[in-house]
């Protein structure tokens, strides 16, 4: 292929998708709601299941009650019968060798058709028994010479309102005739070694497969290409780690004098792992290490003894979390502790312009030794004298790349991530293959386990009563309003609405707060320091606290339309009462009776163990959307399963590991291609909006 055949074959995987026939602004539209934006999106856009259409029957051996095809002969015309006002019910008789049968539809905009008498036609659907004779209900008719729909396996892709199966079939369907060949990411060496197809193959066929063997080894081929490019990026990405010499700190008896400032003694397990991490620390590599401990383990206090011994040694330490709310409380709590001692700075996007100079000089200069913040801390204005520890809360929040950044701003920064979210061995594999990994198991002492109950609209009062119970007895609680849309704006409308209505009409002898993530800093600030001290009982609230949140004293929360949220969300909401040695409660509000619902309910429930719950997830969504940027900051996998896809996960690491051994830098013309998809997959990777 020459570099102008190349271009081309680039430039049309990249046209937007209002280029092709067919595609206008309104569907473009509709289109993008499904990630679709250029041709290549719709060719990675792939099915969520097939329907197996190439039973071809006669007549009298079509069997009853099954889907199939049968190949027949249209002899009357369409007998049309008006059912109610916009339903018509079209009758059609139609023969073969066999016998004959009368076709039935209800009317819509796709037929009736011009019907041509005396030629020959596929009906699919099914034959039915009705009023003593047999009919056939019709799904799809088309003529024998340009059958598109039957005869075949087709595919069905998930659907958005406004586009229909056939749509998409054929958007998809005319771009794979507009490719000569697709090209591999591989040579045909590595094609052989590890047993794979060509791209060009796997494409076509992951859309129409031919048949089940076929379909296999497309669908290997695209696992494979999908995970090593994933591996790929994240290597490269932790080769710019490696070689690199740590700071030395040592630990001079801080962990002594750090347990001193805590109100409370640690548990084995934080003790624990504070001692994997000052281990670490005063090795000769840098530390990359990955706190992981159910919600309301205490992970807080283990970063605090990190930070404040790498501050004694006279380095400089970040924080980062991923919201304004938690960055602050975050501030708050470790000025608490170790602010005595050190001078602690919050910048978030929010703080003034003034006030970030003169922040930015200090951490420049050396008089701050730790920042906490949200993303604005990994902005190029922010420039350390000698930071020495980057720690990521919630890190499964964040992006890959973005981490990267914050311990790019030195070259030697040790790193720590702390997260709730239990990640599966493959998973890790992946993602943490040099990482080591310290586990809170065990809960901080007197903690009882959270009550959890799933109702319906009918024992609303009841519920109410329940939370003035807990409210009268000095406690304090959240009720989590509905996710509306994945829109800020929104969300905080109906949040206010809510809001008025409990404060006025439900609870009006309570103090009543509101927060949301339209409100600007100070007042979000506010609202969460009044019911941190006390002076607010019960927080009408959206998602923005659904992360690391953590005022001990409340006991109680509410979830609206609990339904809306996945189970991981759900727990990680909940997470936020029993977080002290007084019980706690979560009311789960659905009327929805989804079979899905019904199972997720159950599982809160049942139990409050973060790893079943995640483990749960991921069966009842499936991998694809559990692994998507809110939980774990990787990119959503098209057709990977991690959990099933084990082996081929092995083997495409494998191949990553060799082709960085002999090209680090993928400067190589046969690497070319791999390069731009990790481009690509970069681009993607960025995922802001999470930031309120
Ligand atoms: P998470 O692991 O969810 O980030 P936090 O660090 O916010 O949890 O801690 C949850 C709560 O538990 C905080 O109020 C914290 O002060 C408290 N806590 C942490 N460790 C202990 C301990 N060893 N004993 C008692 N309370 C603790
Ligand atoms: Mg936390």
């Amino acid at each position: 292929m020459t570099r102008e055949e190349f271009n081309k074959y680039v430039e049309f995987l990249n046209t937007d998708i209002t280029f092709i026939k067919g595609v206008g602004e309104k569907r473009a539209k509709m289109l993008h709601k499904l990630g679709i934006r250029c041709v290549w999106d719709l060719l990675y856009y792939f099915p969520r299941d097939y329907e197996d259409r190439r039973k071809v029957h006669t007549i009298i051996s079509a069997p009853i009650g099954e889907m199939c095809c049968i190949k027949a002969t249209p002899n009357t015309r369409i007998v049309k019968k008006q059912i109610k006002r916009n339903v018509t019910l079209y009758y059609l008789y139609v023969e073969d060798d066999t016998g004959s049968i009368h076709v039935k539809w209800f009317g819509n905009d796709t037929y009736p058709v011009n019907i041509s008498y005396g030629e020959e036609y596929i009906f699919y659907g099914k034959k039915v028994y009705g009023y003593g004779k047999t009919e056939f209900e019709l799904e799809v008719m088309e003529k024998v010479q340009n059958a598109k729909y039957t005869m075949k396996i087709v595919p069905n892709y998930p659907l958005t309102k406004g586009l229909n199966q056939n749509l998409i079939r054929s958007l998809v369907s005319s771009c794979l005739t507009n490719v000569e060949r697709f090209l591999d990411i591989f040579t045909e060496d590595i094609r052989d070694e590890f047993k794979l197809e060509t791209t060009d193959f796997a494409i076509r066929q992951m859309h129409f497969p031919s048949d089940d063997t076929s379909f296999s080894k497309a669908r290997k081929k695209l696992v494979f290409e999908e995970l090593f490019i994933l591996q790929l990026a994240l290597s490269y990405l932790k080769g710019r780690r490696q070689n690199k010499k740590g700071i030395l700190i040592h630990n001079i008896k801080c962990e002594k004098d750090f347990e001193k400032l805590l109100p409370f003694t640690l548990t084995e397990s934080q003790s624990n792992a504070i001692g994997e991490i000052l281990s670490d620390l005063s090795g000769d590599k840098p530390m990359n290490r990955l706190v992981q401990g159910d919600v309301g383990c205490g992970k807080t206090v283990v970063a605090a003894a990190a930070i404040y011994t790498v501050c004694k040694n006279g380095y400089q330490s970040a924080l980062m979390a991923p919201t304004e709310i938690l960055a602050t409380q975050h501030f708050n709590t470790l000025k608490n502790i170790i602010g005595d001692n050190l001078n602690i700075a919050l910048l978030t996007g929010s703080t003034k312009a003034r006030e970030k100079r003169e922040t930015l000089e200090k951490i420049k200069n050396g008089e701050i030794d730790l920042v906490i913040g949200t993303h604005a801390i990994i902005e190029d204005t922010v420039e350390f004298k000698s930071l020495a520890l980057c720690v990521t809360d919630e890190q499964h929040r964040f992006g890959v790349n973005q981490r990267a950044k914050l311990s790019e701003k030195s070259d030697f920064a040790h790193v720590l991530v702390m997260s709730a979210t239990p990640i599966p061995r493959t998973l890790a594999l992946i993602l943490y293959g040099d990482l080591d990994i310290s586990v809170i198991n065990a809960m901080p002492k007197g903690r009882q386990p959270i009550e959890t109950y799933c109702v319906t609209e009918g024992l609303r009062q009841r519920a109410y009563n329940f939370v003035k119970k807990q409210l009268d007895e000095g406690r304090q609680g959240y009720i989590v309003c509905p996710l509306v849309e994945q829109s800020d704006k929104i969300d905080a409308r109906s949040s206010v609405e809510i809001y008025e209505n409990l404060k006025d009409n439900v609870f009006p002898s309570y103090r009543v707060g509101l927060l949301h993530g339209k409100m600007n800093a100070k007042e979000k600030d506010a609202v969460m320091l009044s019911f941190k001290n006390g002076d607010i009982d019960l927080l009408v609230s959206t998602t923005v606290i659904e992360v690391g949140v953590d005022v001990p004293n409340a006991n109680i929360m509410v979830i609206e339309n609990a339904e809306r949220f996945g189970l991981s969300q759900l727990h990680q909401l909940r997470g936020r009462v029993g977080r002290g040695s007084v019980k706690s409660y979560c009311v789960l509000f659905t009327d929805s009776d989804n079979e899905i619902t019904r199972q997720r309910m159950d599982i809160m429930t049942s139990t409050t163990d973060g790893f079943k719950i995640s483990q749960k997830d991921l069966e009842l969504r499936g991998s694809g959307e559990f692994f998507g940027t809110r939980q774990h900051g990787l990119p959503e996998l098209k057709v990977a399963n991690l959990f099933t896809d084990m082996e081929i996960l092995k083997e495409a690491q494998k191949l990553c590991q060799s082709v960085l051994e002999t090209d680090p830098t993928l400067s190589d013309k046969s690497h070319l291609m791999m390069k731009q998809r990790i481009a690509a997959l970069f681009k993607k990777f960025e995922n802001n909006d999470i930031f309120n």
